[in-house]
């Protein structure tokens, strides 16, 4: 049970004043449901702003505050994904163009009429031969008195909010936040320096103050580092199998390939870890292409020539049937009884699959979350395999390994290469095995950096490569949004690349970027992946989720503004095919030596886990992180500088209050129980109370 005190906190965001049954959902949107996630939607930034007179004395890029007087009013074509645009005149007569996408247009109209002054107040940019401001964050009537704070928080917004709107919730959060037992070792506040938690919180929206956002970055780890000692510690207690294969259903497989040394290393590990009696519990890490499936495979039989059953649980339907197809061939000669069961599976199928589980004859099942639903039970299960654990989360592991009569081995996969210091931060102390050697045969991907004055070059070159009956695809940067909305240059970039290309290349071009409606997306997608169409234009590849093996060239445009791993990850799109591939990252005139630097990078290695150490490096130093990226190390409040400064502290934090206190029962183990809730964390609470 919730301790009491943080009653207050977890009151539905209904309660505030204001929100009302419509902003529910952008609320939601942005994952505030209750009050605590309000007091935590901590400002991205701060701005501060000028008044200027007239739109002359402003530069752009810049914050102001101006007196503008609509003189007209421009919706979007209909279907057009446009902005709605009001234009406004300043004193001196110039013009500015005040745009909202989306929802957020609603206001405008009314606040804006023709002919009346406002005082706006917003960022200053320019978009062709016009200046604009985008979604300004105040319009007042009366007077710029109170636009004109030095500092103002700007919050993430999601369609239907507004910046003062969420400033007032926030208020209003902050006015019932309860007094807490302070959780953080007496010597380790004074030694940072840090204030109290309301108090850090109320600084954290009031300014850009670093101590505050410490302490409240590092409550967020010393949360999840507590947890995931809980369940370290209760998989201790728990007896696990000792499963002991005698190799013969192993000996059967006929196998293509050789193993690499990555995976023969790997599964020795894995065997290793399962002829003890204590749970295994192990990540196996490599990327796209590297052969986890094969190491898998050997684990699940481990258990099968033990007398047990296996599971594998993939992260959607379309994964867990490719599993089950390729363990299927790779099991044919072995007589192993493999089933698929997922949300799909009914009626008598499904009432098979559930008996062919309890009396064993099934030994081997492959599924979606639907193979842990409170209905299925197996007679003994020894193994789980999860395929891409960050998508599923410590909860759900634990759910399924309370389903075998003892602790059952748990073998979890990804793909994403984590740098090792953040390893400790996602997976706590599981072991790990990385299969950091590619099956041999793979292609490398020619990767070039070729300076933008050469995209003349680059577009012949993609004519040839589309005249030998490939296909390509172009990737425009999209990585700033403002106020939710995305950067309005981006996608203008990118529209104007798509308009440039289809003149030369007409019908045999797409476009895909994020502001499309999913019906037209999926068209495009669909044209592209029937080979219709040849040459894909996209923001992000991200929302590409078809595998295209005769795409074999990619063109990143302005490469230098995309994360190290971010461009590894969209490079994987190509060398799918036997077909070599080349990628081509286009790099603006001035870039800095550490900008050479990561480009360089790219080009000299196909290496994930080095990319993604080293771009951790890099960005540690500070070079990319103008906007804070909270959320990339998979936490909501501590940034991916912090989780490499503070975790440590906060984990060693932790596992003091362990040691001492393992059942949380002391006053600080108490109020540690309640920064466990606070942040979620309560699956750890949970364990307490069973173990
Ligand atoms: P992952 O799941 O790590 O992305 P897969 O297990 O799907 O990778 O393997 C990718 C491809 O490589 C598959 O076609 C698989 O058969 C093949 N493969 C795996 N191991 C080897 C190996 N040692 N030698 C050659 N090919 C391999
Ligand atoms: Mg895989």
């Amino acid at each position: 049970m919730r301790p009491e005190a943080l009653n207050p906190l977890f009151a539905e965001v209904q309660t505030l004043e204001g929100v009302g049954p419509k902003l529910m959902k952008p609320l939601e949107k942005l994952g505030l449901t209750r009050v605590k996630d309000i007091a935590y939607h901590l400002p991205e930034r701060f701005v501060s702003r000028r008044m200027v007179a007239d739109l002359d004395q402003a530069s752009e890029g810049e914050q102001v505050i101006i007196a503008l007087t609509p003189v007209e009013h421009r919706a979007p074509r209909p279907g057009s994904r446009g902005p709605y645009r009001v234009l406004a005149q300043d004193a001196a007569g110039n013009i500015c163009s005040l745009n909202w996408f989306g929802k957020a247009a609603y206001g405008a109209k009314k606040l804006l009429p023709v002919g009346e002054a406002r005082w706006i107040a917003g960022r200053l940019d320019r978009y062709g031969d016009m200046l604009q401001i985008v979604h300004p964050d105040h319009i007042e009537v009366e007077s710029a008195a109170h636009m004109g704070r030095m500092s103002e928080p700007v919050y993430r917004l999601s369609d239907g909010l507004t910046q003062p709107r969420v400033g007032d919730f926030v208020e209003q959060a902050l006015a019932r936040l309860p007094e807490l037992p302070e959780w953080i070792e007496p010597s380790q506040l004074e030694r940072a320096g840090w204030p109290a938690w309301a108090a850090a919180l109320r600084l954290a929206h009031a300014g850009s103050d670093a101590k505050a956002r410490d302490r409240l970055a590092y409550d967020e780890l010393l949360a999840n580092s507590l947890a995931l000692l809980l369940v370290k510690a209760d998989g201790r207690r728990r007896r696990g199998q000792a499963l002991i294969g005698d190799g013969a259903l192993r000996a059967k497989l006929q196998l293509p390939f050789g193993l690499t040394g990555a995976q023969t290393r790997s599964i020795a590990e894995i065997e290793g870890d399962m002829v003890q009696e204590a749970p295994l519990l192990r990540l196996l890490q490599g990327d796209v292409g590297a052969g986890k499936t094969v190491v898998a495979l050997n684990a699940m039989l481990i258990a099968v020539e033990a007398g047990k059953q296996a599971a594998l649980l993939a992260p959607t339907e379309i994964l867990a049937r490719q599993h089950f197809e390729t363990l299927r061939k790779m099991l044919g000669p072995t007589g192993v009884e493999i089933a698929l069961l997922t949300g799909r599976a009914k009626g008598r199928e499904r009432e098979s699959i559930l008996m062919g589980l309890l009396d064993g004859s099934i030994q081997l099942l492959v599924g979606t979350h639907a193979i842990f639903q409170d209905t299925v039970n197996y007679r003994d299960l020894g193994v789980v395999v999860i395929d891409e654990q960050h998508r599923f989360g410590v909860a759900q592991r634990l759910a399924l390994a309370a389903k075998g009569k003892r602790a059952p081995h748990t073998l979890a996969m990804t793909a994403t290469p984590i740098p090792r210091s953040l390893t400790l931060a996602q997976y706590g102390e599981m072991d790990v095995s990385r299969l950091d050697e590619l099956p041999p045969g793979r292609q490398a991907i020619d990767t070039r950096v070729v300076p933008m004055e050469r995209i003349e070059e680059v577009v012949a070159g993609i004519e040839r490569h589309l005249a030998g009956g490939s296909q390509a695809y172009w990737v425009c940067p999209m990585v700033r949004e403002i106020d939710g909305a995305p950067d309005l240059a981006d996608i203008a970039a990118a529209e104007a690349r798509f308009a440039g290309l289809k003149e030369q290349f007409g019908e045999a071009v797409v476009l895909v970027h994020g502001q499309l409606r999913p019906e037209v997306k999926d068209a495009a997608m669909e044209r592209f992946a029937t080979g219709q169409a040849r040459l894909l234009v996209a923001t992000t590849v991200i929302e590409v989720g078809v595998d295209v093996p005769s795409a074999t060239l990619m063109v990143i445009e302005q490469a230098e503004r995309f994360g190290l791993a971010q461009l590894h990850q969209l490079r994987g799109r190509v060398g799918r095919g036997a077909e070599k591939s080349t990628c081509l990252l286009l790099r603006s005139g001035q870039l800095s030596e550490t900008g050479r630097a990561r480009l360089a990078l790219m080009r000299e290695t196909q290496d994930g886990f080095r990319i993604a150490e080293e771009d951790l490096a890099l960005r540690g130093g500070g070079e990319l992180l103008g906007t804070r990226q909270s959320g990339e190390a998979g936490f909501r409040i501590a940034d991916l500088e912090q989780v490499q400064r503070l975790l440590p502290v906060a984990h060693g934090d932790a596992r003091l209050l362990m040691e001492r206190d393992g059942g949380l029962t002391s006053p600080r183990g108490e109020a540690a129980r309640m920064l466990l809730y606070l942040f979620e964390r309560d699956w750890g609470v949970q364990l307490l109370r069973g173990g």
